[in-house]
């Protein structure tokens, strides 16, 4: 049965709900069917992009989130262009053929001329030899467009879930937190030619297997680029921690984490999917078995040591004390075990991107 539905061109919300439920021999066999396509599709190959988390100043409120604005306990930092450049320079210098520049969302013309700076120093210093990525939250078109002409190729931008009515619950009910201008902006983002970046979390209170099958979906029909999605987090400062005995175990929220990869690989075998670091803080190995079921990103964490404690959006956030050459150094050991190989030097563009469709 489950074999069937692995050979299957099109999946419906039904199967793919089905296949959320897999366990025990089903569930391998799932896990082999999407490792087999990312070697044929994508290569036994992983992309390293340098997060840097430049700013936690956040003018949003998301009920999940650790370092939303309402939050007191956080102690707010916005890196000087200096911390930033170190940051990018040592991506540059390790061989990184991408970072990644992601900050609460702040909307104002003093902050799109900032990261519009950064993109020109960066593009200086590398010689255009950097691609980079941004995450920076809903903006304008011509925000969107400034940047992107400032050479900003990628960019992430997580719907959180497909689900209007689900969205609504984990938002303030405000037109700054719109379902509706989420999906806007993402087809901004599209439309300018950025390689286009979405996600999902992962057991969010009140979410359903319809849901996540229907996140993947969602995905699908938007030709998304890239995904980065892992599992959801309390976080005891937010909202929405009231609801932390309602969430599946952890464990069950990992594995929940692997099929949506798994099964997102079998749907949309170019595109560029990555082990979210929100895996690692369950399970110390966790994105390395995302990268053996189907992920083949892995975004090390460059930002200045000092600051990664204040940008905690969930509890354990691993590698919070670790130098970036820390990081680096046991990530090469624990990819080699996976049987991949970490592409230095390449930029890792999103074969899905590349070839204008899905394969
Ligand atoms: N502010 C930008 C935005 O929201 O798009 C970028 C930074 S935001 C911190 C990046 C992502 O963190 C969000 O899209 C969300 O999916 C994820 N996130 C926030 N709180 C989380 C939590 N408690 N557990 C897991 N992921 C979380
Ligand atoms: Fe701000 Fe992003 Fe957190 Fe929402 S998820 S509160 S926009 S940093």
């Amino acid at each position: 049965m489950v074999e069937d539905l692995l050979e299957k061109q099109n999946l419906s919300g039904m199967e793919i709900s089905m296949l959320l439920q897999a366990e025990g021999a089903d569930k391998t066999k799932l896990f082999e069917k999407s490792s087999q396509i990312k070697s044929l599709y994508v290569g036994n190959k992983v992309y390293f992009r340098g997060l840097i988390e430049f700013s936690n100043i956040c003018s949003k409120d998301c009920l999940y989130c650790g370092i939303r604005k309402s939050n007191s306990e956080v102690e707010r930092y916005n890196l000087s262009y200096d911390e930033i450049l170190d940051a990018a320079r040592f991506a540059f210098e390790n061989r990184y053929g991408s970072i990644v520049l992601q900050s609460g969302e702040i909307k104002s013309p003093q902050f799109t001329d900032r990261v519009t700076t950064l993109l020109k120093k960066i593009r200086e210093f590398s010689d255009n030899k950097l691609r980079v990525t941004l995450s920076c939250g809903e903006q304008d078109y011509a925000t969107y467009k400034q940047w992107f002409d400032n050479g900003a190729s990628r960019y992430l931008l997580r719907i959180e879930t497909s689900n209007k009515e689900l969205y609504k619950k984990l938002h303030p009910n405000d037109k700054n937190h719109s379902f509706e201008k989420r999906v806007e902006c993402l087809n901004f983002i599209k439309s300018i030619g950025y390689q286009t970046g979405t996600g999902v979390m992962i057991g969010l209170p009140f979410q359903t297997y319809e849901d996540l099958a229907n996140d993947l979906l969602w995905m699908k029909g938007f030709g998304v680029d890239m995904v980065g999605m892992g599992p959801y987090l309390e976080h005891k400062d937010t909202p929405l921690y009231a609801f932390r005995n309602e969430l599946l175990p952890e464990s069950v929220r990992f594995d929940l984490s692997l099929k949506m990869i798994a099964i997102l690989r079998i749907m949309m075998k170019n595109i560029n999917i990555a082990g979210a670091t929100a895996l690692q803080a369950i399970d110390k190995i966790g994105r390395e078995k995302a990268i053996k079921v189907g992920a083949n990103v892995i975004m090390p964490n460059i930002t200045p040591g000092e600051f990664r404690n204040s940008y905690k959006l969930y509890e354990n956030k691993p590698c919070t004390d670790e130098l970036p050459e820390d990081c680096k150094a046991c990530l090469e050991m624990r990819i080699a075990l996976t049987g991949n190989t970490i592409a230095y030097d390449e930029f890792g563009d999103s074969l899905h991107y590349v070839a204008g469709h899905n394969l």
